[in-house]
């Protein structure tokens, strides 16, 4: 086998090699089938198989309650920027969102196009940095969403605002499955699977009961309607058949490990390497996000320069680590370092950056 690097892109991202590996085994001949998973009907047992094991090991690590439904839908998050807006609107009541960030700012435009836009709260004031707690909650409002992680910025809600009554709505593309989650105020979750589960293409949705009522009383497009996803168990029409596989292989290594109180233990035993590597840098390295809001999937950071920025990202390029430029919209470093980054990976980031300090300081 050719030398694996280690990726620390922001999304697609680094993947399990086990489950790689079983991909790579079964491609010619998936379940005794003499076809591979892209080849076979996805109406066939053996594909049902796939979904329904992918939902159920979804249901069991996140604990969810019976109410919610899992979907499996095509399109990226992004797509879901305006099938929740056209999906749980309520005449007379207006959006919430949070605004966190890029993502969030993303998610906020596609919802103008579907009524009233309230923002509650943004930490643009001070370029995204930091999560900000502390809003008025406007009891009337159709839903709150906000970006569980902000990708980009590198900031986290660790804990979950309370919106009360109102449903909770979260993007949570770059911290899917990576610590367990409180259901009793979320009416849908939604992520891209390319950052913490599997190859791009595929959007898991995870939509509470109550929600579908609202979205039956409007008139959407087939394919947009949560409703008609759930009744045909997201085949209305031919599903993203690989990245599910390959999803459902990732969440059946996640289960072994020790599900997602073991991932979260281990997700913050990598960061708070990266952390503390930084803060004990006499100002060489600077965390971007402020310390209460720090992420534990998008470690962002600055150099005391953008040329010494650009020769760490060349430097640790030639050492087979990759992707830790930040992102061309702010600039800096950043280290994403999803469930699929081993600490191993990320102990070895951190002693590049160790060296990098002494012969550049
Ligand atoms: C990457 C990302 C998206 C967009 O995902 P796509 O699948 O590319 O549409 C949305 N939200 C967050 C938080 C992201 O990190």
């Amino acid at each position: 086998m050719g030398k694996r690097i280690l990726n620390f892109y922001a999304g697609p991202a680094t993947l399990p090699l086990k489950a790689l590996k079983q991909a790579k085994a079964e491609l010619l001949d998936f379940s005794g089938t003499g076809m591979s998973v892209c080849e076979i009907s996805h109406r066939s047992k053996e594909f049902q198989a796939v979904i329904d094991e992918a939902s159920a090991l979804v249901r069991e690590l996140y604990g969810l309650p019976d109410n919610f439904h899992v979907l499996w839908l095509p399109g990226g998050a992004s797509t879901q920027f305006y099938h929740v807006p056209w999906n749980l609107g309520v005449e007379g009541k207006p959006f919430a969102y949070i605004n966190t960030g890029s993502w969030a700012k993303k998610a906020i435009k596609e919802a103008k196009s579907f009524g009233e836009v309230e923002v509650l709260a943004s930490s643009e004031d001070a370029s995204f940095t930091y999560i900000p707690r502390k809003f008025e909650m406007d009891p009337n409002a159709a839903y709150l969403h906000i970006t569980s992680n902000e990708t980009i910025g590198g900031i986290e809600w660790i804990k979950f605002p309370d919106p009360g009554d109102v449903p909770l709505i979260v993007d949570a593309s770059s911290d899917l499955l990576s610590h367990p989650v409180d259901w009793s105020r979320i009416g849908l979750l939604y992520a891209g699977a390319q950052k913490n589960l599997g190859p791009a293409g595929v959007t898991l949705v995870i939509v509470r009961e109550d929600m579908l009522e609202r979205a039956r009383a409007k008139d959407l497009p087939t394919m947009v309607s949560y409703v008609t996803q759930v009744e045909k168990g997201s085949m209305f029409n031919t599903p993203p058949c690989f990245p599910i596989y390959l999803s459902m292989l990732a969440l059946r290594l996640l289960k072994e490990k020790g599900g997602l109180s073991y991932i979260e233990k281990a997700n913050k035993r990598k960061a708070n390497l990266l952390y503390r590597l930084i803060d004990a840098s006499f100002g060489f390295y600077r965390g971007v996000a402020r310390r209460d809001s720090r992420s534990r999937m998008n470690v962002t950071f600055r150099l005391p320069s953008e040329e010494l920025e650009a020769k760490c990202v060349a430097e640790g390029k030639e050492r087979g680590l990759i992707g830790l430029k930040g992102h061309r919209s702010v600039g800096g470093m950043r280290a994403s370092i999803y469930n699929a980054m081993t600490l191993k990976g990320v102990k070895t980031l951190a002693e590049f950056l160790e060296e990098f300090r002494a012969s550049n300081s």
